[in-house]
């Protein structure tokens, strides 16, 4: 029996990968490699198959775990999906993380081969997210050619229709009197149905060229790290005069030194010291939009958290907004004075004879109880 291969190998990552890298790293392989762009490729779809099985494994919660227990033996029995079916949409459907553009779909199958996809990131501080921002990429790519505009022919001269296929793009072969032939692509001019006589100098034929380009992408509001705005027809230039496959950029959130994301929400650890969380205060706690005054009630209890409202991130593609959790961290003297401990011993004489202790009281009561079985 063949060795198989360790998922996390197939899909190039770490074993302590994230479930949202491990989703890109699939989304990265399942492009290169999809049947749709790789026509009778076997070593590419054997790849395609290979990662699309580890990525089945590897984003599911459960399967995961068992694989990282016990390997390809804990997944015995567990009945596996064949994903090699899906075309480019369905892989794509997959992802609810892919924004602007709309949808995948209307992709033209048999066609004439669009130009790939590429990609690119921007790193955004957490404030950017808040406000959503606008950024210039500047990329080199392939382009259509200037001199022959992209057909790839000798200025003048222009692409004939192919004898072969006489401009239909199929050949039929086989079929005795007729019955049982097959279509194939035709293999002059690979589906076309156009050949070039004169090719054109610049380009030898491809109909591209590299280019600069410059391109200004949108990045809406509450945006998540590790999505993608997807930018339709800035991508590569077809061969030929096919159309342009898409740009991506993915987004990357820098840490903001205070605060948390948690979702929409925000989360931000507030130190005290034990006589304000006791007695109450008002304090300062960094915010998105700057310094706030925050309440901190008396008899605030360590870990408790005071939500404000609002104060967290815009909700992408909804309207509102999320909250600002505020934990309270309470914290006790390191170094006490002369003075500072006189004062606390005072105070400590004072503890014995009250009840405002609701946690050590019912430790106490259920010592006791537990002293007398
Ligand atoms: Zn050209
Ligand atoms: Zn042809």
């Amino acid at each position: 029996m063949p060795k198989q291969r360790d998922y996390y190998e197939v899909l190039g990552v770490g074993r302590e990968t994230s479930a949202d890298e491990i989703k890109l790293a699939y989304r990265r392989m399942a492009m290169k490699y999809h049947p749709d762009r790789n026509r009778d490729n076997p070593e590419a779809d054997a790849k395609f198959k290979a990662c699309s099985e580890a990525y089945e494994v590897l984003s599911d919660p459960e399967k995961r775990s068992r694989y990282d227990r016990f390997g390809h033996e804990g997944l015995r029995g567990v009945s596996l999906h064949d994903f090699s079916h899906m075309g480019f949409e369905d892989i794509f459907s997959m992802f609810n993380d892919i924004l602007g553009g709309g949808v995948f779909g209307g992709r033209a199958r048999g066609g004439p081969q669009r130009g790939y996809d590429l990609e690119s990131s921007v790193e955004l501080s957490l404030n950017e997210v808040a406000d959503g921002v606008e950024r210039t990429l500047e990329y080199k790519r392939q382009d259509y050619c200037d001199n022959c505009k992209g057909s790839g022919a000798k200025p003048g001269s222009q692409p004939q229709t192919c004898r072969t296929c006489a401009g239909s793009g199929q050949v039929r072969q086989g079929g005795l009197g007729g019955f049982f032939q097959m279509v194939r692509t035709c293999p002059t001019c690979g589906g076309r149905g156009r050949v070039i006589v004169e090719k054109c100098r610049k380009c030898r034929g491809t109909g591209r060229q590299i280019k600069q380009q410059t391109v200004t992408v949108k990045i809406p509001a509450g945006v998540h790290d590790g999505q993608a705005v997807r930018l339709s027809g800035e991508g590569e230039a077809g061969q030929h005069g096919a159309p342009r496959g898409d740009l991506y950029c993915y987004v990357k959130v820098k840490k903001h030194p205070f605060l948390l994301r948690d979702g929409d929400n925000l989360l931000c650890e507030l130190p005290v010291s034990f006589a304000m969380s006791a007695l109450g205060a008002t304090v300062e706690v960094p915010t998105l939009e700057g310094i706030e005054d925050l309440d901190v009630p008396a008899a605030t209890q360590p870990g408790d958290t005071i939500q404000i409202r609002n104060k967290g991130l815009p909700r992408l593609g909804r309207s509102g907004r999320g909250d600002l959790y505020v934990r309270i961290v309470v914290e006790i003297p390191r170094k006490l004075n002369k003075h500072q401990k006189q004062l606390l011993e005072e105070f400590r004489q004072t503890e014995k004879k009250n009840n405002n202790f609701p946690q050590t009281k019912s430790f106490l009561e259920k010592l006791t109880s537990y002293l007398s079985r």
